[in-house]
């Protein structure tokens, strides 16, 4: 299942667990459409405890909005490229 970074907090998330599909869905599948984290979107509201909470700092992005670390972009997902570096939003906790 991907991963995509928050919009507001920068966290790694998981689509099967931040509620993304749903978000997308409400956001009308628009291309600007901001993700949040399970933190973060309202509906859920608190971490979900499946993998640690982290930033997504040295990611990188596909064009379809999806993350992958560095090796992933290099090894099994290349055809998934290209891909650019992740920019932490501005509401994220400064590291
Ligand atoms: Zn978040």
């Amino acid at each position: 299942m991907p991963l995509y970074m928050c919009s507001k907090c920068g966290s790694v998330e998981n689509t099967a667990c931040g509620g993304y599909w749903r978000q997308q869905r409400d956001a009308n599948y628009a291309e600007d459409f901001k993700p949040l984290c399970s933190a973060c979107y309202p509906e859920i509201g608190k971490w979900h405890g499946d993998f640690p909470q982290r930033l997504a700092e040295g990611f990188v992005q596909s064009k379809d909005g999806f993350i992958y670390r560095q090796s992933e972009a290099d090894g099994y997902f290349k055809h998934m490229g290209p891909f650019t570096p992740i920019t932490l939003p501005e509401t994220a906790p400064q590291s």
